[in-house]
C-alpha cells in the first residue's frame, strides 16, 4: 500500500514505529499534491519548503528514541499561521501575513503534526461551493466539472484526493459537512464551543466552528483529541474537558433510538439521496439502532433565520476591513503586479492579484481609501452578506428582522430539546443533492443557499454533528447526517464507527485523476 492511501491514524502508527520517516510521509504527500493540485485546485498555499524542514528535524530528533505525530495536513485557509499568508479566500486578506497562530494549528504543530499548506475556499467561509473563492474554484476529485461543495471545499478537496490524509475545515452552516458529503470523506462539526476559535477568521461568531475532514471516522476522533477542549484565548470556548474520543470507537449501538426530522427528509430532498439515507437507517436498524420519524417544526425555518442571523454577524466583524491594518489596500502598491493568477504547487508566494491596483495613485482622501479597498477586495457574495446584515440590524429593522430572528432560533433549540428527552440522535441526510456542476448556481445565491438546508439547524442549536460517506448517487457521493445532543461528540463517532464496520462507502476512491484543467 502507498503512503498516501494510509489514514491519519494508519501513518502515526507507522511512524512511532519508525517503519517510515517524516520525511519520506511528507514527500510521498508533496508528490501527490504536484501530480493533482493542478487540477484539483484545494491548495492556495502549498509550504513544502516549511513541511521539508519540519519533517527533517523532526526525523533526526527521533533518532534518539520516539516522538509523536509527523502526519501531514492541511488548514482551511481561514485559519492564521503565524508568518504563513491567510487570505480566508478573499482579495482584501492578500500578502496578509499573521503575527501569531491559530490555537488549532498551534496544537496540531506542538503535537508534532506537519502543515502542508492552506486549502480554498469561498471567501470569508460564504458560500457552498468554493466558487466565491477571490482566487479560483476547487474542482470536486469525482467529478472534476463539479464542485466539491464549501465553503471548506479545499480542504475536502484535499483530502479526497489523498493530497493530504487530513484537513481542518470551519463550519458556520455547513461547510465542514457539506463539502465532506460532496467529496465522499468525513466531517465533523462540533459541538459550539468545544473547539478553539482563537485565530479562526470570523465569519458569523456564534456559529463558526472548526472540525476535522478526514477519511474515517476513526480520524475524525484522532484529530478531535488534538483540538478539543477549553482555551484561555477563546472566551467562548466550553470549559468541558475533552474525554479521550478513539475510547468511543466501538461498534456497539444495539438499544440507541434515533428520530428521522420529517421536515429534513420531504421537499427538495433528491430521491436517490433519500434512498441512499433510508438504506443508511436500514443498516443502523440492523445494528439494533430503532429508527423513528419524528418533527423539528422549527427547522422549516431555519434558512430563513441563518440568512438574517448570519450576514449580521458578518457585517459587524467584516468592519474590520478597511485597508488600514491588514492586508490590501487601495493606493499603496508594494509588490509588482505581474505573475500567475495561482502559485505553483511548492511555492509558499501568495498570488499577485490586486498588487495592480494597489500601485495606482493614492486615494484623494481616508475615506476613499476606505471605500476604494472594500469596493476592490470584497467580492459579490461578501458584499452582498454585508449589506443584508446591515438592513437587519439597521434601526426600525432590527426588532422586525434580527430580533425574530433569534427568537425563532431558540424556538428551534428546544424543538431539539424536545427530540432529544426521547431519540438519542438524529439522521437525516447532509445535503438535498449530490455535487452539483460548476457554474450552475454561481448566479443563484437563493439555490445556493438550499444546499444547507440540511445542515443549518444544528448550526442554529449549537449542536455537534457529523457526515459519513453512505452511498453513490450518479457515480458521485451521498452524505449522511448523524445529530446530537451538545457535547455528544462521542456518541456520534460511536455510531459512525459502527456505522463504517458494517460498510465500504468510506473505502472507495475516486476516478484517477491527472486531467489537467488549465
Ligand atoms: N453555505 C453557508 C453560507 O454560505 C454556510 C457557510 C459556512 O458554513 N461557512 O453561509
Amino acid at each position: 500500500m502507498k503512503l498516501i492511501d494510509r489514514t491519519a491514524s494508519q501513518l502515526a502508527t507507522l511512524l512511532q514505529d519508525g517503519e517510515v520517516t517524516r520525511s519520506e510521509v511528507v514527500e510521498a504527500f508533496l508528490d501527490r499534491i504536484d501530480a493533482v493540485d493542478e487540477s484539483v485546485a484545494a491548495f492556495l498555499h502549498v509550504t513544502a519548503d516549511r513541511a521539508r524542514r519540519l519533517a527533517r528535524a523532526a526525523d533526526k530528533a527521533a533518532e534518539g528514541g520516539a516522538t509523536p505525530g509527523g502526519v501531514p495536513f492541511a488548514l482551511k485557509d481561514n485559519m492564521c499561521t503565524r508568518g504563513i499568508p491567510t487570505t480566508s479566500g478573499s482579495r482584501i486578506l492578500e500578502g496578509y501575513r499573521p503575527p501569531y497562530s491559530a490555537t488549532v494549528a498551534s496544537r496540531l504543530e506542538d503535537a508534532g503534526f506537519i502543515l502542508l499548506g492552506k486549502t480554498n475556499l469561498d471567501e470569508f467561509a460564504m458560500g457552498s461551493s468554493t466558487e466565491n473563492s477571490g482566487y479560483f474554484p476547487t474542482a470536486n476529485p469525482w467529478d472534476l466539472r463539479r464542485v466539491p461543495g464549501g465553503s471548506s471545499g479545499g480542504s475536502a478537496a484535499a483530502v479526497a484526493a489523498f493530497e493530504v490524509p487530513f484537513a481542518l475545515g470551519s463550519d458556520t452552516g455547513g461547510s465542514i459537512r457539506q463539502p465532506a458529503s460532496f467529496c465522499g470523506v468525513v466531517g465533523l462539526k462540533p459541538t459550539y464551543g468545544l473547539v478553539s476559535r482563537y485565530g479562526l477568521v470570523a465569519f458569523a461568531s456564534s456559529l463558526d466552528q472548526i472540525g476535522p475532514i478526514t477519511r474515517d471516522v476513526t480520524d475524525a476522533a484522532m484529530v478531535l483529541n488534538l483540538i478539543a477542549g477549553p482555551d484561555p484565548l477563546d472566551s467562548t470556548s466550553a470549559r468541558v474537558r475533552a474525554p479521550d474520543y478513539t475510547q468511543a470507537l466501538v461498534p456497539d449501538v444495539d438499544g440507541l433510538v434515533a428520530g428521522l426530522p420529517k421536515e429534513l427528509f420531504g421537499e427538495g430532498i433528491d430521491p436517490e439521496v433519500k434512498a441512499r439515507v433510508s438504506e443508511a437507517a436500514g443498516v443502523l436498524g440492523d445494528l439494533g439502532v430503532q429508527v423513528e420519524e419524528c418533527s423539528l417544526p422549527h427547522a422549516t425555518y431555519a434558512l430563513d433565520m441563518y440568512y438574517i442571523i448570519a450576514p449580521a454577524e458578518a457585517s459587524s466583524n467584516l468592519a474590520r476591513y478597511d485597508g488600514t491594518r491588514y492586508g490590501f489596500r487601495y493606493g499603496v502598491g508594494e509588490s509588482p503586479a505581474e505573475g500567475p493568477a495561482r502559485p505553483e504547487p511548492g511555492g509558499e508566494d501568495p498570488p499577485p492579484g490586486l498588487a495592480a491596483e494597489a500601485a495606482r495613485p493614492g486615494p484623494a482622501d481616508l475615506l476613499e481609501m476606505y471605500v476604494e479597498t472594500r469596493r476592490r477586495g470584497f467580492g459579490p457574495e461578501v458584499k452582498r452578506r454585508i449589506m443584508l446584515g446591515t438592513y437587519v440590524l439597521s434601526a426600525g429593522y432590527y426588532d422586525a428582522y434580527y430580533l425574530r430572528a433569534q427568537k425563532a432560533r431558540t424556538l428551534l433549540r428546544q424543538d431539539f430539546e424536545r427530540a432529544f428527552s426521547r431519540y438519542d440522535f438524529l439522521i437525516s441526510p447532509t445535503c438535498p443533492t449530490v455535487a452539483f456542476p460548476l457554474g450552475e448556481k454561481v448566479d443563484d445565491p437563493l439555490q445556493m443557499y438550499l444546499a444547507d438546508l440540511c445542515t443549518i439547524p444544528a448550526s442554529l442549536a449549537g449542536l455537534p454533528a457529523l457526515s459519513l460517506p453512505c452511498g453513490f448517487s450518479q457515480g458521485l457521493p451521498v452524505g449522511l447526517q448523524l445529530m446530537g445532543p451538545p457535547f455528544s461528540e462521542e456518541l456520534l463517532l460511536r455510531v459512525g464507527f459502527a456505522y463504517e464496520q458494517r460498510t465500504d462507502h468510506h473505502t472507495k476512491r475516486p476516478p484517477l485523476l491527472g486531467v489537467k484543467r488549465r
